[in-house]
């Protein structure tokens, strides 16, 4: 699960990591009152206003301004919400932006001392242990670095049975090129962010940047934190910092039904028992000339409700040209499976979109005889081959 900036850096502050410090807004007034907060707080008198969405890149979007005066802090959060922020990760549809982070300002006027890090913690999967990965180049976009300069960026293996040990800690402001006050504070900051990390069973954290004040302190500027799903019910108060407006409604719509449902670009629906069917599924719909529209794993227990929320959940999505049901039958039988498919036909009304149903498995040949005696617009087939025969006659 993605939380906002403000909601990763609350986090992080809770776990002694040194964060540069902000108070979230809603409306213009509101940043006012923040930007006021802020200054007798930490002596602030120039701000940034930061948009919060689920998506990075909002510097170079237009998304953080940096204000001189508390008029200025109003014009910025006047501009900046209710703005629809497009960055690379938005996508070209863009974001509303619903709130502000007003913080302060930490690069301090007139000084150039200051140093950009990047910063992030995440699973090593090939090895089954955290990263911290790290780099001189921060404040940039990671993935470009990655490209031009893949020597600049740091990997840091921590061994779970030992945690992360001061040596390493040590090695990373090494590497930093950090010496005196930098390189303890970097210390310190370095063994927060592993500490928070493992505590709250996040699955990737991102700081990018991770600064060096002129005055040698390490902040986190920028906070990226993503909570593993799976562990959510040990940490209820994060898992209230779940911000529905942010995601995919459909997706929304899916989990409410206990489906696994991951929305894609393309136009041919798929609906599947098991997640590895449906990626082979995927996989078929692409050798047939389609593409994706989603990925949807109903699990092992299809039957009419399942099928029914995910059809509506797939018809929703106005670029869906053909609907592929593939379901094996070990536990659910395909005959149930395929009166599921014709009740929630019937239940849906008026369907525009060829639905193709392939059933194998226990009783596949009665399922196929209830689809065809259906009279609806529905395809059944038997063999893969059939059923994607049947979406690349559609798709074309
Ligand atoms: P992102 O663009 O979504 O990654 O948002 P960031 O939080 O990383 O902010 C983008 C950029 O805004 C940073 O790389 C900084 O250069 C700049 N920035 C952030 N905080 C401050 C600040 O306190 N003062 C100034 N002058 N610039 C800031
Ligand atoms: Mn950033």
């Amino acid at each position: 699960m993605n939380i906002h900036e403000y909601q990763g850096k609350e986090i992080l502050k809770s776990f002694g990591v040194a964060i540069q410090e902000g108070i979230v807004a809603e409306t213009p007034n509101q940043a006012i009152l923040a930007a006021k907060d802020l200054q007798a707080q930490t002596g602030t008198s120039w701000w940034v206003v930061k948009a919060q969405i689920h998506a990075g890149g909002r510097g170079k979007g237009g998304g953080v301004k940096l204000a001189k005066s508390l008029d200025d802090v109003q014009a910025k959060s006047e501009d900046i919400l209710g703005m629809n922020l497009v960055t690379h990760q938005t996508g070209p549809q863009g974001k509303l932006v619903r709130k502000v982070l007003i913080a302060q300002d930490v690069y301090y006027p007139g000084e150039t001392e200051t140093d950009e890090y990047y910063m992030s913690v995440l699973l090593n999967r090939q090895t089954g242990r955290n990263i911290i990965m790290y780099s001189t180049e921060g404040g940039m976009d990671i993935e470009e670095v990655a490209d031009k300069t893949p020597e600049l960026i740091f990997k840091e293996e921590v061994d779970p049975g030992l945690g992360l040990q001061p040596f390493q800690a040590r090695k990373i402001a090494f590497n930093l090129g950090l010496s005196g006050n930098a390189f303890k504070e970097m210390t310190r900051f370095v063994s927060a962010l592993y500490k928070a990390y493992v505590a709250t069973d996040s699955s990737m954290f991102e700081i990018n940047p991770v600064l060096k004040t002129s005055d040698n302190k390490i902040l986190a500027v920028d906070a990226k934190v993503d909570l593993d799903d799976n562990a959510l019910f040990k940490h209820p108060d994060y898992a209230a910092m779940r911000d529905i407006e942010e995601e995919d409604p459909s997706e929304t719509e899916a989990a409410k039904s206990n489906l696994n449902f991951v929305k894609l670009d393309g136009n041919v629906g798929c609906m599947v028992n098991g997640a590895g069917l449906a990626m082979a599924t995927m996989d078929i719909i692409k050798l047939s000339g389609g593409e994706p529209a989603n990925f949807l794993d109903v699990g092992g227990g299809a039957n009419a409700e399942t099928v029914e929320a995910g059809l509506k959940i797939i018809l929703n999505d106005p670029n869906v040209k053909a609907i592929l049901i593939n379901i094996f039958g070990g536990i659910v039988r395909c005959d149930r499976v395929a009166q599921g498919v014709v009740e929630a036909y019937k239940k849906i009304g008026e369907i525009n979109v060829p639905i193709i149903v392939r059933l194998q498995g226990t009783n596949a040949e009665g399922g196929k005889k209830i689809i065809d005696d259906s009279g609806l617009k529905v395809f059944s087939a038997i063999t893969l081959k059939e059923a994607a025969d049947l979406v690349q006659e559609i798709v074309k």
